[in-house]
């Protein structure tokens, strides 16, 4: 965690001064080139106008420079303390600004070659004084004659200081804001980091006794904010799955504790006192009963255990539901008889579907003997197998006691019996229709019910219909 405060910091930070560092050079450089430009563009124009005026004075007087010390300066111009001077062809000094008058500005072989063929130069000359000189050296035109060179000159005190000052700022400026980042992102970034620290608690502090526990993020939703609640969400279904899982282990316990203490007082009676043979025999009888009814629970639970743990429990190869139908009906026969329950198929289409013989038998098995067992004496049971849709569709219809809708919902709950005395008094488990329904679905079926109290109960399963090719030469033996 601190780890990851740190790298964030100092990488923001770094971001940041590295932008105002290339933010602060670029600046840095076009003060530079402006102040630099202003200033040649104000000495530039100082001197093209003296040429100027120079060239006129020359004309007015004659094409030839005046004999002796020219006087082209004015008096303004040489005592207003700006750095003006003319000089020859060859370069000596004809007339200065007071200014000038200890060091006049040097005259370079190359602003003079230049200026002769009438180009201006600019130099920046160090040396002349406590800060750098800019130069300008500009002809003085006549015609394609030059008789003269004006050069001006300019102290860069000014432009040096306000570029020091810049300097300075940029300077002081860059660490500032690269502490300030700094700082502010370790702030930032620990407050964003503590919520995920407070969620790293709560996740150690859960475990499968406190499940009810939750985050409860009230802040912003913001990445944080949702990791929080996907982690909420995780934890209720995590309670959920132990809720369920408690609920089924009682339930379980529950189931095979009936029989066992059915087993215990029977054993005890017989235990204790003579019994004729007869009464050792029903004894026995019904030990075994109860012994053969946990039996039941226990292959229901193993088989919903296996279900769960998500093996292959399920074989693929193309099965005639026809043929299916038929064995279940002739299994169920006698129970339906012993009921006084008429059991009738009213259609049996040609179908395949691609399943597992076994498993579709047990799923025909516990409808068709729910309808008999939830069905009292002199009812009907209907059985029929047609397709619809494109798929081949089972029913099976009673007409029994029927589910009542608030029930309805739960029937294919684990241990879930609507009238618990009835039920098991029919020999019922509470677990066919769970096992049932898994076996239906890990066939990519549907199941579903239609029921009305005292009239009776459709149950509907859907199977996809096998397709050519679905499978593979070995496996494409008939059921
Ligand atoms: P059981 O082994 O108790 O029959 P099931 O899981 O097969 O358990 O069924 C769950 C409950 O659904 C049954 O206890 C019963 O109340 C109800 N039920 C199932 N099939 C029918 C039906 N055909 N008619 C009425 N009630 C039914």
């Amino acid at each position: 965690m601190r780890g990851l405060r740190a790298q964030l910091t100092l990488w923001h930070a770094g971001l940041m001064a590295l932008t105002l560092l290339a933010l602060s050079g670029f600046t840095y450089a076009l003060l530079i080139g402006v102040l630099h430009s202003r200033a040649d563009a104000a000495l530039h124009e100082f001197a093209d106008t003296t040429a100027r005026q120079i060239a006129t004075t020359l004309y007015a007087g004659g094409s030839t420079p005046p004999p002796g010390t020219p006087r082209f300066l004015s008096n303004d111009l040489r005592s207003w303390g700006r750095y003006i001077q003319v000089v020859d062809t060859q370069g000596y000094v004809v007339e200065k600004s007071d200014g000038l008058n200890t060091h006049p500005l040097p005259v370079s072989a190359d602003a003079l070659r230049r200026g002769l063929a009438g180009e201006t130069t600019f130099e920046t000359v160090p040396g002349l004084g406590e800060h750098p000189v800019r130069i300008i050296t500009t002809p003085v035109l006549m015609g394609r004659r030059v008789p003269y060179l004006v050069q001006a000159g300019t102290s860069l005190e000014g432009v040096e200081a306000a570029l020091q000052r810049a300097g300075w700022i940029l300077l002081v400026l860059t660490p500032t804001v690269f502490v300030m980042a700094l700082v502010g992102g370790w702030l930032v970034v620990g407050r964003a980091l503590r919520r995920v620290d407070d969620l790293r608690r709560t996740a150690l502090e859960i475990q499968g006794t406190n499940l009810q526990r939750r985050i409860k993020h009230a802040g912003a939703d913001d990445e944080i904010g949702r990791l929080a609640q996907a982690f909420d969400q995780m934890i209720a279904r995590l309670d959920r799955s132990f809720q369920q899982v408690r609920q089924f282990s009682a339930d379980a316990s529950h189931e095979l504790k009936t029989p066992l203490t059915a087993i215990r007082g029977e054993a005890e009676v017989v235990l204790m006192g003579n019994h004729t043979a007869e009464e050792y025999r029903q004894a026995i009888g019904s030990i075994l009963e109860s012994a053969e009814r946990m039996s039941q629970v226990v292959e229901s639970l193993l088989l919903l255990a296996r279900a769960d743990s998500g093996q292959n429990l399920v074989r693929r190869e193309p099965v005639e539901l026809g043929d299916v139908l038929l064995r279940a009906y002739e299994s169920l026969e006698d129970l339906a008889a012993r009921q006084h329950i008429s059991v009738l198929i009213d259609e049996v289409e040609d179908l395949t579907v691609s399943g597992d013989p076994l498993w579709l038998n047990q799923i025909l098995v516990n409808l068709i003997s729910n309808a008999i067992k939830y069905t009292p004496e002199g009812g009907e049971v209907s059985v029929a197998l047609r397709a619809a849709e494109g798929q081949a569709e089972l029913t099976v219809r009673d007409t029994g006691i029927g589910i009542a809708p608030e029930h309805l919902p739960y029937i294919f709950d684990r241990f879930y019996r609507v009238d618990e005395g009835r039920a098991r008094a029919a020999g019922g488990t509470g677990l066919g229709l769970s096992i049932t329904r898994w076996a239906v679905e890990a066939h990519e079926g549907q199941i579903e019910v239609e029921s009305e109290v005292g009239r009776g109960t459709l149950i509907r399963v859907r199977f996809p219909l096998a397709t050519d090719g679905q499978f593979p030469q070995s496996d494409a033996l008939p059921s």
